[in-house]
Order: structure tokens, then sequence, then C-alpha cells
């Protein structure tokens, strides 16, 4: 393949998920085309009110199936779409505005439909903003799927290929995006999305290479274009010369030849060149996550998000719930070590459940242990589930939000009620499950020789921490170049965090992003930390680095580091580094 028509063109992107793909354009729509309406005799009016019922109902379960698929691939995140998709669906209000025009206007559901939904799309895109823009795409989402059910087409995607491509399209719809076949789709390049885009966070979980948010491509190839996408850089490349080919047919390789590598690395320990063993482990949202975790070569579960069994529901988990979902994580990871913390809501993470008033900064508000320790209830049935599950000795429990003595010593005493209960109810429990603590604030780092002397383990939460520390909202994108990972004051926290660890002989680990972020790790293995807890992807990559090092030289980048003035000197430096050592590896730059 050649560029044998039109001249070679770069266009440039956000890389979202890795590997390098060679193929040919295959375009897919986005946009519905425009339906017309069709007049209706009267007598028409019930069989069309009974078709779009029935769609309604076809369409429900087709949502429920991706739920669970997006579940299962990809975790919460892209799950709680589909959540969205079932309240766009199941609006009454919504439906009822429907079966009456159908009924007064006399026109067919198709056409109803999709002009309802575009006056709603209409609307909402007036709006500015991403949020308005996400919530657009779902209505499209939705209304697309109504539509194919309604005409009987069932729930496949009617533009998807059946031959080997490069998807090239605005965005995907999340149901697109979920239904990729891996086999036919090398590579997918969309105008729109960033790293945390359902598309991205999908291709991902799929593994397919990606590169989103690259402005007009869709606008710029046609259907058999000749195309290069190098999702590790951002790279795509329209109409590639012959020697820009065969460049990257041995770059491809090379990644190929990576991959393996990574795949070899999973059952080795990660272990410096000079013996220093740190312990890879997991984060999880899920407790099926934690298969994800093993596959990855992990060793524990650092962090279960336990507050995700409040997001993906309306009522409140009961305690045997919780205690059936503890238990099946810490048996599915048996016997490595499963930490669950318990639930950090508040914030931005809000349930019908739990009353959280307006607040004008929620971050430094009503949030994680402050509400837990407001609703003794809750609380005490969670601590009674996960007691339970610690029955497999396998299970610890961390307290998130800790800001000083006050709110670990009161939650210990909950502790103490809650196995007094089980003690009452005859109940099987670790009675020496161990405590620890998130060190994310900046007075829990600065306190923590203190809170050591009470826990028995702490886990640095930087990417709290970091916000907390720089005063930087980390989800806001305005003040983005602010929330500086490698800040030398986040640094000093981190080091004041591991020798206060130290000190106490209590163990620090580490469960923020800044442990799967591969220039971190030689300034973290050298600032003592021997935990790091990671989205499970990154496991491989970061044992790689991890194994090519000595502590030794961890500590000399470390200490050099340390004198650096700035964020960026210190991200630089670590990178230049890694480069140095890893020149031959694909990614990471
Ligand atoms: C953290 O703050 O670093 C952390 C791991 O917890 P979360 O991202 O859930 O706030
Ligand atoms: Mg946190």
């Amino acid at each position: 393949m050649g560029s044998e028509s039109g001249k070679e063109c770069i266009l440039r992107g956000i890389p979202a998920a890795h590997g390098i793909a060679i193929g040919r354009v295959h375009l897919i729509t986005y946009n519905e085309p425009e339906v017309l309406p069709r007049k209706l005799a009267p007598a028409e009016v019930p069989e069309e009110l009974a078709r779009f019922n029935a769609a309604v109902e076809q369409t429900k379960g087709a949502i429920e199936r991706s739920r669970e698929r997006a579940l299962d691939i990809a975790g919460i995140a892209v799950g709680k779409i589909f959540d969205a998709h079932l309240l766009i669906l199941g609006d009454t209000v919504f439906q009822d505005q429907v079966r009456g025009r159908i009924a007064r206007e006399q026109f067919d559901a198709e056409y109803i439909i999709y002009d309802s939904f575009a006056q709603m799309i209409e609307l909402i895109s007036r709006s500015a903003g991403e949020v308005f823009r996400e919530r657009a795409a779902d209505l499209r989402d939705v209304r697309a799927r109504l539509l194919r059910h309604l005409r009987g087409e069932g729930d496949l995607i009617p533009d998807h290929p059946t031959h080997e491509v490069v998807l090239v399209a605005e965005d995907l719809s999340p149901t697109q995006a979920l239904n990729l076949d891996r086999k036919l789709v090398h590579g997918i390049a969309t105008d729109i999305g960033g790293l945390t885009s359902h598309t991205a966070i999908l291709a991902r979980s799929l593994d397919i290479p990606t590169v989103v948010g690259i402005g007009d491509i869709s606008a710029r190839v046609h259907n058999g274009d000749a195309i290069i996408l190098n999702g590790n850089s951002g790279k795509v490349i329209v109409h590639p010369q012959k020697a820009t080919l065969a460049e990257y047919e041995s770059k491809r390789e090379r990644f190929r030849g990576f991959q393996r590598m990574l795949e070899d690395i999973r059952t080795q320990p990660a272990m410096t060149t000079d013996g220093r063993e740190i312990l890879l482990w997991g984060n999880i949202e899920l407790p099926r996550e934690a298969e994800l975790v093993m596959s990855h070569g992990g060793t524990g579960v650092g962090l279960f998000r336990s507050e995700f069994l409040f997001l993906t529901r309306e009522t409140t988990p009961t305690e045997d719930e919780q205690f059936g979902i503890y238990d099946k994580a810490a048996e599915l990871m048996a016997p490595y070590p499963v930490v669950i913390r318990t639930f950090d809501l508040g914030g931005d993470k809000y349930h019908a459940g739990i009353n959280i008033r307006d607040e004008k900064n929620p971050f430094l508000g009503y949030r994680a242990l402050r509400v837990s320790l407001s609703r003794r209830d809750l609380f005490r049935s969670q601590l009674r589930a996960i007691l339970r599950a610690s029955a497999r000795e396998n299970v610890m429990v961390m307290f998130p939000f800790v800001s000083g003595l006050e709110e670990l010593r009161e939650a210990k005493v909950v502790l103490e009620e809650a196995k007094q209960e089980l003690q009452h109810r005859k109940l099987a429990f670790d009675p020496d499950i161990r405590v620890g603590i998130m060190v994310e604030i900046p007075s829990a780092a600065v306190f923590a020789d203190r809170l050591a002397e009470e826990c028995d383990f702490l886990s640095i939460g930087t990417n709290d921490l970091i916000q907390y520390t720089v005063a930087a909202d980390r989800a806001n994108e305005q003040v983005a170049g602010y929330y500086r990972s490698f800040h030398p004051a986040v640094l000093r926290m981190i080091e004041m965090t591991v020798k206060a660890g130290e000190k106490r002989n209590v163990h620090v680990g580490l469960c923020g992003e800044l442990g799967g972020t591969p220039a971190a790790v030689p300034l973290l293995v050298g600032l003592g930390m021997t935990e790091l807890s990671m989205t499970s992807s990154m496991i491989p990559e970061i044992k790689k680095i991890i194994r090519s090092l000595s502590y030794e030289e961890c500590k000399r980048m470390t200490r050099k580091a340390m004198k650096m003035g700035t964020s960026h000197e210190i991200q630089q430096y670590m990178q230049g580094e890694l480069k140095k050592r890893f020149a031959d590896l694909p990614i990471w730059f």
C-alpha cells in the first residue's frame, strides 16, 4: 500500500490508546440522517403506538446488555453512561409526549421520535461546555438505538466495517464504541474527545490504537484512503509515502515486541536490579476487576473504591449486599491483600441516599470520612460488612480523607463497635484486621509520624494530595496547568510520609495516579516507597521500569530531582532519564 492518491498529510491529536495501526480509512457516521414525516391514516395510530411501546422495551433490554458489557470490559465510568441512557429512555414524561404527538399529529413513530429528540438536542447544544455536549451525544445514541429497534434492525450498527480498517469518525457513540470488533478495527481516529472520553476509555479497554481530538479528520479523508495512526504519539498520516510506510511498519514491529516483552514480565517480581522489591498493586471499583489486577501481574488491591457501590444504584446497599461484594473481591484476590477504602462520597460523588446540601466548596466540605462519621448507621454497616469479609484474612480497611487524629480515633471507635456487634451475632471476622488511612490532605502528610502511631499503614492518595497542596481542582481544566504532579512541595510531602512510616515501622503505600506514571516511578522508589497501587493496565510497564533500574540509581536521581526548583524541571529531568535508558521503547515520552 502506498500513496496512490493525494499528498502525504500529517495530522495531530491526543494519543488515547497505545499502538500503531496501518490500514485503510472507514468512515462512520455519528449523526442519524434526518427522518422525514410519513402521514398515518387514523386507523393506523393504535398500531403505531404499540410499535413505539415495543421498540422502547427492546431498546431497554439492549441498553441493559450494553451496561453489563461496559461494566465488564471498561468499569464503572463507562457503565454509568448506559445508566444515563436508561434514564433518558425511561423518562415517562418524554414517552407520554411521543405517544401524545403520534396520536395528535398522526405522523409515524420514527419521525416523531427523531423530531422530539432533535428538539432536545438543539436545546442542549446551545449551552456551552463538555457536560452538555456529552448529554447531547447520549441523546443521539439513545435515539439511534430506538430508531433501529423501531425499524426492526435490531441493535446492529449499520455502518460497522466488514473488513479490516482504521475507523474515522467525528466521534463514536458509546454504543458504537462498545460494539467495536477489534479483529476488524485496527485503529480509531476521531475529530473530538479527550483522554477520558468514553471512546478513549473503551478503546484502551479493547486495546485498539486510538487518537482523539484531531479536529476535522472526518471531513478530510475518504473511505479507502491509506492511513497510519500512531496511538503512542498522537500522529496520524494520511496518504503516506512508501518510505513513511516502511518506517511505520518497523515501528509497529518494535511496538509489538514491546508488548510481548510486557506479556513475559507479568509473572516476574517487581524487583530492582539490586534486589529491592516494590509491591505493585491495582486500584479497583468493582470486585470483578480483581481478576484484571491478577492478569496484569499485580499482587494485591491497594485501593478498592467502595463508594462505587452507591454510585451505580439509587438505593443504599445493605450490609449483606456489601459483604457479598467485599467477600467476592477477597476471594478472587486470595491470598493477596485487598485494601477496602470506606465510602468516599461527597466532593463530586453524590448519592440519593446521602443528603449532601449544595456547598460552595464541595471538595473542602462534607466528604468521605466526614460523611461516614455523621452517618454512623451507614458507616457501621459498611464496617461490619468489611469485617465479615476479613474472615478470609486478606482484607484491610482504610479510611479516606483523614486530616488529623480526631477523625482517625473516632473512626476506630466505630470499628470497635462494629466488631462488638458481630461478636454478638456470632459472626466470624479478623479481630486483628489492619487499619490504615489515606494520606491525601496536606495536614495528614505533615503530621504522618503521629498518625502512624495510631494505625497500621498509610497510603498516599496523590490525586487529592496534589490538588490540596497546590490548591488546584483536580477536575478543573482551567487550572490544569497548576495541578503539578511533580511539584517539589508534593514530593516533599511524599518524602515526609515515607520517613514517618519508616520511623514508626508502619507500611507506606501510594494509590494515586502518580504511582502509575512512568516518569514518577524512579522518584517514588528513590524516596523509599515499597508499594505502588495503580490502574491495573499500567502494572506491566511500571514493572519493566523497576526491573531495569537499581535502587541506588533511583536514589541518585531522587537526590538530584529534590534539589530542583520547579515541577517542569523535575519532570523533564525524569523523562530524560527514562529516555536514556529506554530509548528503544516506543512509549512513555
Ligand atoms: C487519591 O486521592 O489519590 C485517591 C487515590 O483517591 P481518589 O482518586 O478516589 O480520590
Ligand atoms: Mg482521594
